[in-house]
């Protein structure tokens, strides 16, 4: 009788070792995560391009009627919108804190995006790829349209770099096995990388400055690729950076390499902030 006690008792020691062994192991490759405390966690939602109802779209377009139905569901349950900058000014975060970001700065943004944040009271950062602005784009956001949307407290203008986007021959897409966003090239040397990546960062977050008014607390990084090369610069310029890993923010992390939450028209936002 005794043996057989000894015996079950071994077995459960050996399955909860085992279970510990699991996690560890699991949780050391980031496969599994311990559930981020309430008051430390901050889903950040990131979306792009809004089109009008009954055009296509992909994984960077939502309509118009989708992004009305996301703003008033948050409202109806309790989300409350805050901006980059309320985050690094260290200001007491109101009860169900929620990021809205939105990136690269398409002229949608203000038609279709802003009447909608006026509409239900609600702020989200807006990050642009500054070079084009200082071209005057098509399709993209004017400086007037920064400016307006900043002036009304509901916007932030971030930084999504000035040219490193791969706006050249690339056209703004990802070039697989490529030089990306702010990757350093392995070629070029440290004053080859300090011009033409940190110069180009540290100007369009000046130019924001300027043209807009307003301090520049937020950085997306194009692609959500970073780079250990620049990462000292970018937090020291930037107090509030995002990549576009999946996940909810842990701020008890800090405010640095925010994972964020793609919004596309599959999937409803309830389940997408479940993840
Ligand atoms: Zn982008």
């Amino acid at each position: 009788m005794k043996k057989i006690r000894v015996g079950i008792l071994g077995v459960a020691a050996a399955a909860a070792l085992c279970f510990t062994a699991g996690a560890v192991y699991l949780y050391a490759r980031g496969v599994w995560q311990m559930p981020i405390p309430a008051d430390r966690a901050l889903p950040v939602l990131m979306y792009h391009h809004i089109v009008e109802d009954g055009e296509p779209c992909n994984d960077m377009t939502i309509t118009v009627s989708r992004m009305e139905q996301d703003l008033r569901w948050l409202t109806e349950h309790g989300y409350h919108t805050v901006l980059p900058r309320e985050l690094a000014g260290g200001e007491p975060l109101p009860e169900k804190p929620l990021l809205i970001t939105f990136d690269d700065g398409y002229r949608s943004n203000y038609e279709l995006l802003f009447p909608l944040l006026q509409a239900y009271q609600m702020k989200a950062v807006v990050s642009i790829m500054v070079y084009m602005q200082d071209v005057s784009a098509d399709n993209f956001l004017s400086w007037d349209m920064c400016r307006e949307m900043a002036d009304s407290g509901l916007v932030e203008i971030g930084s999504h770099a000035y040219s490193l986007h791969n706006l050249g021959d690339l056209g703004g897409n990802f070039d697989p096995g490529g030089i990306n966003g702010i990757q350093r090239d392995p070629e070029e040397s440290d004053s080859a990388f300090e011009a033409r990546v940190l110069g180009d960062i540290q100007k369009s977050h000046d130019r924001i400055a300027q043209a807009v008014g307003q301090p520049v607390t937020f950085f997306a990084y194009p692609f959500g690729i970073t780079e250990p090369d620049a990462e000292a610069f970018v937090h020291e310029l930037f107090p509030v950076t995002a990549v576009t890993r999946h996940g909810t923010a842990d701020l008890g992390k800090g405010l640095h390499e925010l994972p964020r939450m793609t919004v596309t028209m599959d999937r409803e936002l309830e389940d997408i902030l479940k993840d």
